[in-house]
This record gives structure tokens, C-alpha cells and sequence, in this order.
């Protein structure tokens, strides 16, 4: 229930029966979608969430996997609007696990009233711009309708999974898994023979949570991951103390980072090409130590230097050759691209897993994978047998769950068009021909670059703030300009062009779904640049959108 501090919704509820008076429709009831109800309801809007699955939480009800947790602290990872909330939860842990942000959603959407407003089971099939009304038409695949002024689409970077297209695999003959769409029932892996497809961050958290329960595992990795260790442990109750003592100086110091996180830890101050040998791997070696992201931000030329980022990209490699015992493994687990082109890896005990006697590393770019088989698959000229496969392939990042809509702006223009060639929009907020519709944390800004949670609230404080501007003006309806978007998205690549972020084949160019534009997709300027640009462009009366 709110507390008397918490900001309260506006009385006027959403009805079965006043479906065509909804002010907003929301699209997913992950972190964004609930606070996106939670703030334009306090605005007085009416406000309905469709959501598809049975559960609020998004990415945190999906990702079920053994040893699913965040990989920036949790006391950073969380809400910041409601500072009754953040000074009553308690994190049990330094990164949450994913029952515990599960959790976190639930409590959210109980103490802010937040359900009643929520329809569960509820996948939208299609949402079309009813320009004669200037309303929104949304239907979900049950055929149930709703009409609406705006249409927030909540759906999540990372909300599509990624099943890759293997020949053979409705064949086999044991259990599949996918990491992002795992079981409700625990999984007993005793006495298993289990393959792993995939070595991203999910995999690099559940392989050794498996490796100590199965009989054997076979990791098939196609590229190598760069992981750092989390040093995850219960959260210090005095540094808890500290945090809340001042968490809204924390919050204001986060939004000036570049990643929305890790104010408490500045970088070097000189780039890591300007320091001796000794001082850069003492600076490294005290990252390694402190633990997660904190290694990539140790010196500020890490992600725009090629030469900078060998240094961090070669101490990490010693530590793999250090941590597993036989060379060969370690060789193979050793990447070659530049560390922080893919997202980095959060671990817990990831490489020591490999020194086990069950686990055996397949090497896929040397022994492609050609076909899944009743017992196995085959791979090279090798074939492999085991009785459960685990598919740790990730996700058709930021497009695939709006492309998986059927989405309809003016004159009849669909997404998957507009889209063909990458992910046109403006701000990352705003698509030209897509009038009223605002997209949260997806292609254009900063998104899954960030501590998303910043990101988010940025996101939906713009929202409000334009709704309530439109309406103080009079105004019906706002989009992007068909310039401003192309202005945008020029700028977003620029920004890519100027890191070492296209130097490799990542998810956030799309290079991990065949046929898939390889655009640079979210934007890697960094959040406080950002939330300032979307800041000027309010304070200019919406430079760069149409407003009708
Ligand atoms: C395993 C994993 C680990 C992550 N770790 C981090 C991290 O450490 N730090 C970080 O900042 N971010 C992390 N992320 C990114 C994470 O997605 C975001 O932090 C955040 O949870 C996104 O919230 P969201 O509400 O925007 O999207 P989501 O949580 O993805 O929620 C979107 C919701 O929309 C629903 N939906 C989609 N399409 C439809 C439709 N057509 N109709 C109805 N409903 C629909 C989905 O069912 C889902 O519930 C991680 C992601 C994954 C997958």
C-alpha cells in the first residue's frame, strides 16, 4: 500500500466500460511499464497496462535460469521516484537475484495500487492509428479491444528470445531449455548429461551452477566472453546504512555517469594509454578486486581507444590463463575481440567451472554446429550426446519485440516497413508517422547501454512532462519529424563510429540474428548527454516533433 510520503494516483479509474475514454495504453508490465502507470496516473491520466505474461516483473519473471541475477548493484539497480520505497527495501544481496527483483516488481505494483490497472495474459496482437480519431485501435490476440490517445510500448530491449534456426532441433529426443523462457518448476540437472549453446551473460551465470549438479556438461561457445567477477555476497548492513543515509545524492551522483551507475568509483584520471605498465594493471588489479562493471570504467579511454582497451582486454586474458588449468581450454576461452564490444560478463566462478573433470569446452567457430540430432548434435565431424539442451542464445534485442507487433502508423504504414532498413525514431522516444507513440528504453537512446532503471524513469518523467504540455497547449497529437529522425539516427551512428563498439559482431548491432540490419541500435553517448539533449528538446517547445 502507498505510504504517505509515496506520490498519489488520480482518482478516475479505467472501466471495462470506458475503454474508449483510456487517455494511455501501456504495453508490458516490466520495471518500465509499471512505473509508466505509476507516474501518468499521478498525473491524472487514465491509464490501462496490457501485459502478455500471467506475472508482472518482464525480463525478471522470464529469466528464470539458475543463477540469474543483475550485474550493477542492486542499490543502484532500483527505482529512485519514491524515496519511501527505496529507504523500506532491503536488497538481501549486493546483485539481486532474480527471485528477489521478482520480488521488487510485485512489491512495487502492491504498494503503488498499481494491479487493478493491469490486464495480465493479455499479448498485443496489434495497435493501427485511427487518423480520423486521432486515437490509437489496439487488439490483443485474444480479439479483446481498446482504444486510447497515446500508447506507451514498454516491451523491453531484451524481451524476444532468440531460438537460432539449428536443423534437426524439433528432433531431439530430450529436454529443451531456453534461459529466457525457463520452467516454473525448478530443474533437477543430477545425474544429467546437459549441453549449453551460447556463452553470453546468461550463460556465463548458469553454467556453473549446472556444471556442480549435472553428470557432464558440454559448453558450445561461438565467441568467447570476457567475464569479471561479481564477488556477489550478502549486502553489508553498514553499507546499506551509508547508502540510505544519502540515497538521493547517490541517485543525482549515478545520473551524471556515463552508465547511470558507479558514481562512488571515479576513473583513473588519465587515460590508460597516458600510465606506466605498473600503475594500469595496479589500477585494474584493484577493479578486479572491487568486482563487476567497475573494471570498464577504471580509465575514460577504455571504449574509445583501441590501444586502451588491449590492456584491459590482455589483463583479463592473464586471468583466464591463471584461473584454468589446462591451456588448451584456456586458449579457447581467451577472446579476441576488444573487451566491452560485447556486453561484459558478471560472473561467479564462470572460468574456474572449466577446471571441473564434467565440463568440456566445444569450440563452434572452429567445429560449426551443422544439425541437432535425436540424442545430441553434431558438431564438425565430431557428434556430441546428451539428454538435455540448454539454449543460452539470447534475444532479438530492441526491434524484435516491436517488430513482432502489428504495428500501423498514418497512411497505413507498418513498423516492420518502416524498419526495414534499422530502427528510424528520434530521442529513441518517438517515431515519424507513428503519432502519440512513445517507446520506452529501445533503439535511439541510451537503453541496455545503461543502468536501465535510469534510463526508464528519465524516459517517462519526458513522457508526462510532453502530455502535460500538449495538453496546457492544446494540442492533439505529437510524433517526431520525419528530419529529426534522420538527424538522429546520423548522430547515433556517428557516436558508434567514434568507440570500438562496431569492431566486433554484438547484439547491439543486431549481428546475432541472420538477416537482421547491422545498425548500431542504442545510443552510446552516454545518459547525462542524453537526458540532457531530450531536456533541451522539452525546453524548446518540442524542437524536431510535429505537434498538431
Ligand atoms: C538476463 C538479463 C539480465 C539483465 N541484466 C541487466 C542489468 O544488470 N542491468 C540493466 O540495466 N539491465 C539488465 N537487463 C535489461 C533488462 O531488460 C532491463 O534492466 C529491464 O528489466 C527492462 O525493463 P522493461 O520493463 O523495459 O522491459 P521488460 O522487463 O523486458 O518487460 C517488457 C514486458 O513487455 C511484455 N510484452 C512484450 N511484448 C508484448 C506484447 N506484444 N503484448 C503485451 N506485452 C508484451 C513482456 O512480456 C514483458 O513483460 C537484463 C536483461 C536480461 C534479459
Amino acid at each position: 500500500m502507498p505510504t504517505r510520503d509515496d506520490p498519489q494516483p488520480s482518482t478516475r479509474e479505467p472501466t471495462t466500460a470506458a475503454i474508449d475514454t483510456l487517455d494511455v495504453v501501456v504495453i508490458g508490465a516490466g520495471f518500465s511499464g509499471l512505473y509508466a502507470l505509476h507516474k501518468l496516473r499521478c498525473t491524472g491520466l487514465r491509464v490501462v497496462v496490457l501485459e502478455a505474461e500471467p506475472s508482472v516483473g518482464g525480463t525478471w519473471w522470464a529469466n528464470r535460469y539458475p543463477g540469474a541475477r543483475v550485474d550493477i548493484q542492486s542499490f543502484e539497480y532500483s527505482y529512485s521516484f519514491s524515496d519511501p520505497l527505496q529507504q523500506d527495501w532491503h536488497w538481501n544481496e549486493r546483485y539481486a537475484s532474480q527471485p528477489e527483483l521478482l520480488r521488487y516488481a510485485n512489491h512495487v505494483a502492491d504498494r503503488f495500487d498499481l494491479r487493478r490497472h493491469i490486464r495480465l495474459n493479455t499479448r498485443v496482437k496489434s495497435a493501427h492509428f485511427d487518423e480520423a480519431h486521432q486515437r490509437w485501435r489496439i487488439s490483443s490476440e485474444d480479439g479483446r479491444q481498446w482504444t486510447a490517445r497515446f500508447i506507451v510500448t514498454a516491451i523491453g530491449p531484451l524481451s524476444s528470445p532468440n531460438t537460432p534456426a539449428f536443423e534437426g532441433l524439433s528432433s531431439f529426443e530430450g529436454q529443451v531449455l531456453h534461459t529466457a523462457a525457463w520452467p516454473h518448476e525448478p530443474v533437477d540437472f543430477t545425474g544429467r548429461d546437459v549441453a549449453v549453446v551460447g556463452t553470453g551473460s546468461s550463460a556465463v551465470q548458469l553454467i556453473p551452477l549446472i556444471a556442480a549438479q549435472a553428470r557432464t556438461l558440454t559448453v558450445f561457445q561461438r565467441t568467447a566472453a570476457y567475464a569479471v567477477p561479481a564477488h556477489n555476497g550478502p549486502l553489508d548492513p553498514e553499507r546499506e546504512r551509508q547508502v540510505k543515509a544519502d540515497y538521493a545524492g547517490l541517485r543525482a551522483r549515478n545520473r551524471k555517469m556515463r552508465s547511470g551507475f558507479g558514481s562512488e568509483l571515479a576513473p583513473h584520471p588519465k587515460p590508460a594509454v597516458a600510465v606506466s605498465d605498473a600503475e594500469r594493471d595496479a589500477m585494474f588489479e584493484e577493479r578486479w578486486r572491487i568486482g563487476g562493471f567497475s573494471l570498464l570504467g577504471a580509465f575514460v579511454d577504455l571504449l574509445t581507444d583501441l590501444r586502451a582497451n588491449e590492456h584491459a582486454a590482455e589483463f583479463v586474458r592473464k586471468k583466464i590463463r591463471q584461473i584454468v588449468r589446462d591451456p588448451s581450454t584456456a586458449a579457447a576461452l581467451c577472446p579476441t575481440h576488444p573487451i566491452g564490444c560485447k556486453r561484459l560478463c558478471v560472473d561467479s566462478g564462470y572460468y574456474d567451472t572449466y577446471n571441473r573433470p564434467n565440463v568440456t569446452l566445444v569450440d563452434v567457430s572452429r567445429e560449426p554446429i551443422h544439425a541437432i540430432t535425436p540424442s545430441g548434435l553434431a558438431s564438425g565431424a565430431r557428434s556430441h550426446t546428451f539428454d538435455t539442451l540448454v539454449l543460452a542464445t539470447g534475444f532479438d534485442a530492441f526491434t524484435g519485440p516491436m517488430t513482432r507487433i502489428d504495428l500501423c502508423g498514418r497512411g497505413g504504414v507498418t513498423i516492420q516497413d518502416k524498419w526495414r532498413g534499422g530502427p528510424l525514431n528520434y530521442l529513441g522516444l518517438s517515431i515519424a508517422g507513428f503519432p502519440n507513440l512513445f517507446n520506452l528504453v529501445g533503439p535511439g537512446s541510451t537503453s541496455a547501454f545503461t543502468n536501465v532503471m535510469v534510463a526508464l524513469e528519465q524516459h517517462v518523467d519526458w513522457i508526462a512532462d510532453c502530455i502535460a504540455w500538449l495538453d496546457a497547449q492544446g494540442h492533439t497529437t505529437i510524433e517526431a519529424s520525419a528530419e529529426a529522425e534522420a538527424r538522429w539516427i546520423t548522430f547515433v551512428n556517428a557516436v558508434a563510429q567514434q568507440t570500438i563498439l562496431l569492431s566486433c559482431n554484438s547484439w547491439y548491432l543486431g549481428a546475432n540474428i541472420p538477416g537482421k540490419p547491422r545498425v548500431f541500435m542504442p545510443l552510446a553517448d552516454g545518459f547525462p548527454a542524453y537526458a540532457q539533449r531530450c531536456a533541451e528538446v522539452a525546453r524548446d517547445g518540442y524542437a524536431g516533433f510535429i505537434v498538431q
